[in-house]
């Protein structure tokens, strides 16, 4: 299952995980399934601009840990003392993609306790879209957050429009579905309102994943160390552009087997601005604040709360359920003239404006493993390994 469930998420036929996926969910996107033969493109060559991948041009390493549990993200409201808290938390890889449906979610919660001024607990991707929507609903909203954007864990992700990576295990995928598939849907739509505007928060880009022997034949042995990973594709398949076999003069890397994808991708560093910049454009006020114990919580003046305190739940409210799953990533120098991503043996490259994002997938001793320390010299070899593998 896990290796189904891998060769999946890629849009992938079953031989062609050897390339792994583009942070694994990118080509969960594009609908594709092992059951597809992919179409197939011969209709004019395409010269890609040649990234230029060397150590000396990592401009940092950045590590964190996703949020993830088993049953999936926590959106329920329960009763504290005198608050009501609405819980908006844990959502493994996917909580850029799956923010604002998951936070229409929460707020819907928060609305039946019928308050006109709310406060959320966390100022990363889910706090920041639950207060943009609870604003937009009416309510009157203040931040309390131990850090800020840049700070905050969700400015370390890849970017990628991801809604069901490491989202829960196959065990749970039915209870969640149902849920899972208005989040996506929700966000989905929030993000194509985005698109073309100033500074591309938004933007739909080409991407193509490499494999050095035919996809039917190729072959990944998937995460050891990781559970089978709850499966969802199917239910949006309307949502996902297909990929596209590239074959003969069309093919921009003749030395491998190439399909070309279609995803949705965040320039993190200027949507986070975008979304602050609009959450105090509306009256929002922000407070910086670290609790270190839920009746800390008793003495804000909000008489309901959104927790979207992410991985920082499992120590606050001392939920177990959160397990951190560690996940690095090095910035290369930005070139723009690369706007493609790639995914290539275990590796992803994902352009942003910020920079060229390089990625470790399928790493093991990732899962539960909560130290973000950064490893600079894996991320040295690791772009020196897709030096070599680009230079084919
Ligand atoms: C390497 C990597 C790549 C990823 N790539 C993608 C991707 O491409 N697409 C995607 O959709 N997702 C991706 N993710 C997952 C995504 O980053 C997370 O799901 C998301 O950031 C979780 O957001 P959050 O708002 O819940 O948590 P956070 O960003 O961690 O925000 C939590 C907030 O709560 C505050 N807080 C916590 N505890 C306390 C406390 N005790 N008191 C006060 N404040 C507190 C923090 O200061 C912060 O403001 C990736 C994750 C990793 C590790």
């Amino acid at each position: 299952m896990k290796r189904r469930h891998f060769f999946q998420q890629m849009g992938l036929p079953l031989a062609a995980a050897s390339l792994a996926s583009l942070a694994s969910a990118a080509e969960s996107a594009h609908g594709n399934t092992s059951r597809e033969t992919p179409p197939q493109c011969d209709d004019g060559g395409l010269k890609l601009a040649p990234v230029n991948a060397r150590a000396d041009r990592i401009t940092g390493v950045y590590t964190c840990t996703r949020p993830f549990r088993l049953a999936g993200p926590r959106i329920e409201m329960e009763r504290l003392g005198q608050k009501h808290i609405v819980h908006n938390y844990g959502h493994g890889g996917s909580g850029w993609s799956l923010s604002w449906g998951s936070s229409m979610q929460a707020l819907r919660l928060a609305r039946t306790t019928h308050v006109r001024e709310l406060g959320v607990i966390g100022c990363g991707a889910l706090g920041l879209t639950s207060a943009l929507l609870a604003q937009r609903a009416g309510m009157s909203v203040r931040i309390y957050a131990r850090e800020l954007p840049p700070d905050v864990a969700s400015m370390r992700a890849t970017g990628l429009w991801t809604p069901d990576s490491r989202i829960c295990d196959l065990s749970h995928a039915p209870l969640l579905a149902k849920q899972w598939e208005e989040m996506t849907r929700y966000s989905h739509a929030m993000y194509q309102s985005m698109l073309g505007l100033p500074g591309n928060p938004v933007e739909w880009i080409e991407g193509y994943s490499l494999s050095s022997e035919p996809f039917e034949r190729a072959s990944h042995p998937g995460v050891a160390d990781e559970p089978d990973y709850g499966e969802f594709g199917d239910s949006v398949a309307d949502l996902r552009p297909r990929s596209v076999e590239l074959t003969g003069s069309v093919n921009p890397f003749p030395a491998y087997s190439t399909r070309r994808f279609s995803i949705m991708r965040f320039n993190i560093s200027y949507y986070a601005r975008m979304l602050m910049a609009d959450f105090l454009g509306m009256g929002g006020k922000i407070v910086v604040r670290d609790f270190s114990h839920p009746r800390e919580l008793q003495r804000l003046p909000e008489p309901t709360l959104i927790n979207a305190t992410g991985y920082g739940a499992k120590a606050l409210f001392g939920d177990d359920s959160v397990i951190p799953v560690r996940g690095q990533t090095a910035r290369l120098i930005p070139q723009p003239e690369v706007n493609y991503a790639l995914r290539i043996r275990n590796i992803s490259m994902v352009p942003r404006s910020d920079g060229l994002i390089i990625q470790e997938i399928g790493n093991t001793g990732d899962f539960n493993n909560a130290d973000a320390t950064p490893d600079r010299a894996a991320s040295e070899s690791l772009v020196a390994s897709l030096a070599d593998l680009l230079k084919a």
